[in-house]
Protein backbone atom coordinates (compact mmCIF):
# COMPACT_ATOMS: atom_id res chain seq x y z
CA UNK A 1 0.00 0.00 0.00
CA UNK A 2 0.71 3.25 -0.66
CA UNK A 3 0.13 5.74 2.13
CA UNK A 4 0.51 9.48 2.66
CA UNK A 5 0.34 11.51 5.30
CA UNK A 6 0.54 15.41 6.36
CA UNK A 7 2.75 17.03 8.51
CA UNK A 8 0.75 19.86 10.74
CA UNK A 9 -1.33 17.80 13.55
CA UNK A 10 -0.25 14.55 12.46
CA UNK A 11 3.22 14.57 13.89
CA UNK A 12 4.01 17.99 14.70
CA UNK A 13 1.21 19.76 17.26
CA UNK A 14 0.47 23.43 17.02
CA UNK A 15 1.65 25.82 19.99
CA UNK A 16 -0.22 24.83 23.20
CA UNK A 17 -2.01 28.45 23.68
CA UNK A 18 -3.23 28.41 19.84
CA UNK A 19 -6.07 26.43 19.00
CA UNK A 20 -6.92 25.03 15.79
CA UNK A 21 -9.44 27.25 15.08
CA UNK A 22 -7.26 30.58 15.17
CA UNK A 23 -4.67 28.83 13.02
CA UNK A 24 -7.91 28.07 10.63
CA UNK A 25 -8.95 31.38 11.07
CA UNK A 26 -5.44 33.18 10.04
CA UNK A 27 -5.02 30.77 6.80
CA UNK A 28 -8.02 29.15 5.56
CA UNK A 29 -10.92 31.00 3.88
CA UNK A 30 -13.93 29.27 2.68
CA UNK A 31 -15.86 30.98 -0.53
CA UNK A 32 -17.86 30.30 -2.78
CA UNK A 33 -16.04 29.08 -4.94
CA UNK A 34 -14.09 26.63 -3.00
CA UNK A 35 -11.39 26.67 -0.65
CA UNK A 36 -8.61 28.99 -0.25
CA UNK A 37 -5.47 29.37 1.94
CA UNK A 38 -3.85 32.67 2.22
CA UNK A 39 -0.07 33.48 2.55
CA UNK A 40 0.74 34.99 5.71
CA UNK A 41 2.38 38.65 5.42
CA UNK A 42 5.89 39.16 6.35
CA UNK A 43 5.45 40.20 9.11
CA UNK A 44 3.01 37.64 10.58
CA UNK A 45 5.81 35.31 8.93
CA UNK A 46 7.69 36.96 11.24
CA UNK A 47 5.70 36.13 14.29
CA UNK A 48 4.98 32.54 13.12
CA UNK A 49 8.39 31.64 12.67
CA UNK A 50 8.94 33.13 16.57
CA UNK A 51 6.55 29.60 17.87
CA UNK A 52 7.74 27.63 15.12
CA UNK A 53 10.34 26.81 18.13
CA UNK A 54 10.60 23.06 19.80
CA UNK A 55 9.29 24.53 22.69
CA UNK A 56 6.03 26.25 21.38
CA UNK A 57 5.66 23.25 18.40
CA UNK A 58 5.79 20.36 19.75
CA UNK A 59 6.60 16.76 18.23
CA UNK A 60 3.48 14.07 18.41
CA UNK A 61 5.86 11.61 19.77
CA UNK A 62 2.94 8.75 20.23
CA UNK A 63 2.06 9.06 15.88
CA UNK A 64 5.92 9.16 15.46
CA UNK A 65 6.61 6.23 17.30
CA UNK A 66 4.00 4.23 15.89
CA UNK A 67 4.97 4.93 11.81
CA UNK A 68 8.66 4.47 13.17
CA UNK A 69 7.65 1.18 14.30
CA UNK A 70 5.53 -0.24 11.52
CA UNK A 71 8.00 0.77 9.31
CA UNK A 72 10.26 -1.65 10.65
CA UNK A 73 8.02 -4.15 10.02
CA UNK A 74 5.85 -3.47 7.12
CA UNK A 75 6.20 -3.09 3.38
CA UNK A 76 3.78 -0.18 2.96
CA UNK A 77 5.53 2.64 1.55
CA UNK A 78 4.71 5.79 3.27
CA UNK A 79 5.17 9.91 1.75
CA UNK A 80 5.35 12.90 3.60
CA UNK A 81 2.99 15.44 2.12
CA UNK A 82 2.70 19.26 3.51
CA UNK A 83 1.19 22.23 2.60
CA UNK A 84 3.44 24.47 4.31
CA UNK A 85 5.03 27.59 2.84
CA UNK A 86 8.32 28.08 1.60
CA UNK A 87 8.93 30.71 4.31
CA UNK A 88 9.19 27.64 7.03
CA UNK A 89 11.62 26.08 4.96
CA UNK A 90 14.54 25.81 7.58
CA UNK A 91 12.18 24.92 10.27
CA UNK A 92 11.08 22.20 8.60
CA UNK A 93 14.09 20.62 7.45
CA UNK A 94 15.55 20.93 10.50
CA UNK A 95 12.22 19.35 12.42
CA UNK A 96 12.49 16.09 9.95
CA UNK A 97 16.33 16.04 9.93
CA UNK A 98 15.67 15.57 14.00
CA UNK A 99 13.11 13.21 13.89
CA UNK A 100 15.28 11.13 11.60
CA UNK A 101 11.78 11.54 8.69
CA UNK A 102 14.19 10.22 5.91
CA UNK A 103 14.11 6.49 7.68
CA UNK A 104 10.59 6.36 7.97
CA UNK A 105 9.13 8.08 4.70
CA UNK A 106 10.02 7.00 0.85
CA UNK A 107 9.15 10.34 -0.18
CA UNK A 108 8.91 13.29 1.13
CA UNK A 109 6.97 16.43 -1.18
CA UNK A 110 6.83 19.95 0.41
CA UNK A 111 5.26 22.89 -1.14
CA UNK A 112 7.93 25.24 -1.30
CA UNK A 113 6.23 26.93 -4.39
CA UNK A 114 3.75 27.91 -2.56
CA UNK A 115 0.89 26.65 -4.31
CA UNK A 116 -2.97 26.65 -2.74
CA UNK A 117 -2.01 23.51 -0.03
CA UNK A 118 -5.16 21.89 -1.43
CA UNK A 119 -4.51 22.07 -4.95
CA UNK A 120 -0.66 20.69 -3.97
CA UNK A 121 -1.50 17.83 -1.71
CA UNK A 122 -4.35 17.31 -5.17
CA UNK A 123 -1.90 16.71 -7.43
CA UNK A 124 0.83 14.64 -4.93
CA UNK A 125 -1.58 12.21 -4.44
CA UNK A 126 -2.82 11.40 -8.00
CA UNK A 127 0.93 11.72 -9.53
CA UNK A 128 1.86 9.29 -6.43
CA UNK A 129 -1.58 7.05 -6.69
CA UNK A 130 -2.10 6.66 -3.77
CA UNK A 131 -4.32 4.44 -1.67
CA UNK A 132 -4.78 6.15 1.84
CA UNK A 133 -3.80 9.44 2.74
CA UNK A 134 -3.76 11.11 6.72
CA UNK A 135 -4.95 14.79 7.29
CA UNK A 136 -6.27 17.20 9.95
CA UNK A 137 -7.76 19.79 7.91
CA UNK A 138 -11.19 18.44 7.19
CA UNK A 139 -12.54 21.12 4.29
CA UNK A 140 -9.28 20.33 2.70
CA UNK A 141 -10.15 15.97 3.41
CA UNK A 142 -13.50 16.71 1.86
CA UNK A 143 -12.04 18.63 -1.53
CA UNK A 144 -9.75 15.63 -2.00
CA UNK A 145 -12.35 12.70 -1.32
CA UNK A 146 -14.24 14.15 -3.96
CA UNK A 147 -11.59 14.42 -6.72
CA UNK A 148 -10.02 11.06 -5.93
CA UNK A 149 -11.56 8.18 -5.93
CA UNK A 150 -9.80 5.41 -5.59
CA UNK A 151 -8.24 7.12 -2.40
CA UNK A 152 -9.17 6.68 1.17
CA UNK A 153 -9.00 9.46 3.45
CA UNK A 154 -8.47 9.56 6.90
CA UNK A 155 -9.46 12.85 9.16
CA UNK A 156 -7.44 12.50 11.71
CA UNK A 157 -8.63 14.70 15.11
CA UNK A 158 -9.65 14.42 18.48
CA UNK A 159 -13.30 13.29 18.94
CA UNK A 160 -15.13 11.93 15.77
CA UNK A 161 -14.92 8.24 14.48
CA UNK A 162 -16.19 6.77 11.32
CA UNK A 163 -17.26 7.07 8.01
CA UNK A 164 -18.33 10.26 6.49
CA UNK A 165 -18.28 9.65 2.75
CA UNK A 166 -17.67 6.51 0.63
CA UNK A 167 -14.14 7.29 1.26
CA UNK A 168 -13.56 9.72 4.39
CA UNK A 169 -13.07 8.39 7.53
CA UNK A 170 -12.83 10.27 10.55
CA UNK A 171 -10.23 8.61 13.19
CA UNK A 172 -9.18 9.21 16.24
CA UNK A 173 -5.79 7.47 16.20
CA UNK A 174 -3.55 6.41 13.30
CA UNK A 175 -3.71 2.57 13.90
CA UNK A 176 -7.41 2.10 11.77
CA UNK A 177 -5.43 3.59 8.74
CA UNK A 178 -3.66 0.36 8.95
CA UNK A 179 -6.21 -1.34 9.28
MG1 LIG B 1 -2.21 19.47 9.09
Amino acid sequence: MYIGFDLDQIFIQYPAYISSKIVDRLYKQKTQEGLSYRIPSRAEQLFRLATHTQTFRKPMKENLLFLAELKRNQRDSYYLITGRFDFLKKRTEAFIKKHNFDTIFDGMYFNYKNEQPHLFKDSIIKKLHLDRYVDDDFDLLNYLAQRNANTTFFWLNKRKEGKVLDNLIAVTKLQPVFD
